[in-house]
């Protein structure tokens, strides 16, 4: 079958064309205008959609080499998300799927980002552990099949993401931080500076504690040398950064030790940073695990695991009808 996916949950608009599991294009429209705010702005986020989501499908139809009746189905995601952002997909894939009479597939964004892992070749068996790390979920999730997942670590408080986009408007960096966080560590030293572990018990996570830590930390540096940020801003970054990334490391370490899984994975936005998937690697070759990092442009939000989560359920055969509404909060 020939699946056409759709994301817009947050702040990209995508689209994508999956034949037969194999990805045929992934256009992903970002949203500039939020950088001016430092955060995603829901109310301008779904206008952007609305005038994207058009151009982004015909894009998608057009470097697949695909026409409009050509598509066996519609997947889209329907929830977690923002809702004004949901909205727009989903009321773009039931318009697509009544107009085109095809069938209309319902996905869960945490559980497609999870399914990135089934594009291309080399593909996870299950079951497997995935750290879902993302600007709004940091998740350790046990994956026993395509739509049978268990999350069985969580944060309590902020995301992975979001802790390093709260740092960078500390330290007076852009939005969204964690690319340009990524950029400066890469020119400094990690073990420059040491940031606490929170102790938290099981495979949860917290990370507000962290932020509230560097905060002080640079206040207090501030005090002594007031360019302080700006003369050793590549060390702080570097130094945040393994903090995040051995907070994250040792609980799926600790997980994957305790459940016997020897193949270990990455999804969501933060594993596209480099000392994460490293350290994923590093780790999983001394304990001789398996280790599944997706492609870039399907670690942040995109349609392509959209679309091939899409493919799976419609070989199980399950669609959703016209009353299907979409889900700010959607649990697995
Ligand atoms: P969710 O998937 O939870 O709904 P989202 O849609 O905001 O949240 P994604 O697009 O999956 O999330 O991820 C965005 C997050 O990834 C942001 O917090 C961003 O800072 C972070 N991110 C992107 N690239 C990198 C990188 N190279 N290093 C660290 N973090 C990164
Ligand atoms: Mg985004
Ligand atoms: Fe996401």
């Amino acid at each position: 079958p020939v699946i056409l996916g759709i994301e817009s949950s947050c702040d990209e608009t995508s689209a994508s064309v999956c034949a037969d599991g194999t990805i045929l294009s992934n256009i992903i429209a970002n949203q500039k205008i939020h950088e001016a705010y430092g955060g995603v702005v829901p109310e301008l986020a779904s206008r952007v959609h609305q005038q994207n989501i058009i151009p982004a499908v015909q894009q998608a139809l057009l470097n697949a080499k695909v026409s409009k009746n050509d598509i066996d189905a519609v997947a889209f995601t329907r929830g977690p998300g923002l809702l004004g952002s949901l909205l727009v997909g989903v009321s773009f894939a039931k318009a697509f799927a009544l107009a085109n009479d095809i069938p209309l597939i319902d996905i869960n964004h945490m559980q497609g980002h999870v399914l990135a892992h089934f594009i291309g070749e080399d593909k996870p068996q299950f079951p497997f552990l995935c750290l879902t790390v993302s600007g709004g979920h940091t998740q350790i999730v046990l994956v026993k099949d395509y739509f049978d997942m268990q999350v069985i670590g969580q944060t309590q408080d902020d995301a992975a993401g979001e802790a390093l986009d709260k740092t960078s408007k500390i330290l007076g960096l852009p939005y969204p931080g964690g690319p340009i966080i990524d950029k400066y560590a890469r020119q400094g030293n990690p073990n420059a500076f040491t940031f606490p572990e929170p102790q938290i018990p099981g495979y949860d996570f917290s990370f507000s504690g962290l932020k509230t830590a560097i905060l002080y930390f640079i206040r207090d540096q501030e005090k002594l040398n007031p360019n302080f940020k700006e003369e050793h801003m590549a060390d702080i970054c570097a130094s945040v950064e393994r903090r995040v990334v051995t907070i994250l490391l040792n609980k799926l370490k600790r997980a994957a030790l305790d459940l016997e899984i020897k193949t270990v994975s990455l999804a969501g936005g933060v594993s596209a940073n480099t000392d994460l998937r490293l350290g994923l690697q590093q780790l999983a070759d001394e304990q001789g695990w398996k280790a599944f990092i997706p492609k870039f442009e399907y670690c942040t939000d995109n349609a392509a695991m959209i679309a091939i989560a899409g493919y799976y359920k419609y070989l199980k055969g399950e669609f959703v009808g016209q009353q299907v509404a979409p889900l700010a909060r959607m649990p697995f």
